[in-house]
């Protein structure tokens, strides 16, 4: 494995953290990262990382101090949702029922309540998982949450938009998951009693999220460069 260059991965965090506005939370996708890189991040003061693979998590999250969030932000399957509870302080993409069941049953046995974002569908691509707008809408509007599965608190939204050039095109969907976000919001759909979450943007986008009114963004290459 190659030395890592602290100077260059400090400039890199401190440049992205400098467009981040306070009230939005930024996650370090630390994805495929050592974890030197990780501590090397830690160490800035950054707390908050985000993984996609149950078995990477299981792997870093004992070899990391214990007030690391870990933010699970693949695609989670419902055989590892046992692997990936014991370490998660936000799921960001839940995209079924079964998965919200399964979910509920495994955080029977943790102490606390498990946080979790709905992933919405926004991107044109096919391969995307989530929710579309209306499963989402008649989800939350169907059910009392907070009565069908008691061991969860659904924090918020996720959304990814299309991987395009355009920025016409990722603003609309950002601005739709926006709009969707804000209404649900506003008619107190999310857990009672914490702040919501609406998790968008990523390197690329990030910015374009934050205008749009993400309050979580999931930041990789822009802080430790290409994977
Ligand atoms: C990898 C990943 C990111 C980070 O992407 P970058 O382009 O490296 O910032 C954000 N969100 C999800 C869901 C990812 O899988």
């Amino acid at each position: 494995m190659n030395a890592v260059d602290h100077a260059a991965l400090a400039d890199r965090f401190r440049a992205v953290k400098d467009t981040i506005p306070a009230h939005v939370t930024l996650v370090a996708v630390s994805k495929t990262r050592s974890v030197e890189e990780i501590r090397a991040l830690y160490e800035l003061g950054q707390r908050d990382f985000g993984e996609n693979y149950p078995q990477e998590l299981r792997e870093k999250a004992p070899q990391l101090p214990p007030d690391v969030r870990w933010h699970f932000i693949g695609h989670l399957q419902r055989s590892n949702v046992k692997h990936v509870l014991p370490y998660a302080h936000l799921i960001h993409g839940v995209d079924s029922e079964r998965l919200l069941e399964e979910l509920n049953k495994r955080a029977m046995g943790l102490s606390g309540p498990v946080d979790v974002l709905l992933q919405v569908h926004i991107a044109q691509e096919e391969t995307k998982h989530g929710f579309s707008t209306t499963e989402v809408t008649d989800l939350l509007h169907t059910t009392d949450p907070a009565l069908r599965w008691p061991q969860l608190r659904i924090r918020g939204l996720m959304g990814m938009a299309t991987n395009t050039d355009h920025q016409g095109v990722v603003a609309g969907e950002f601005t739709a998951l926006g709009a969707l976000y804000h209404a649900l919001e506003k008619e107190q759909r999310f857990a009672a009693g914490v702040p919501p979450v609406l998790s968008m943007g990523m390197s690329g986008d990030a910015a374009l999220a934050i205008a749009c009114g993400s309050t979580m963004v999931r930041v990789g290459t822009a802080i430790f460069g290409q994977r």
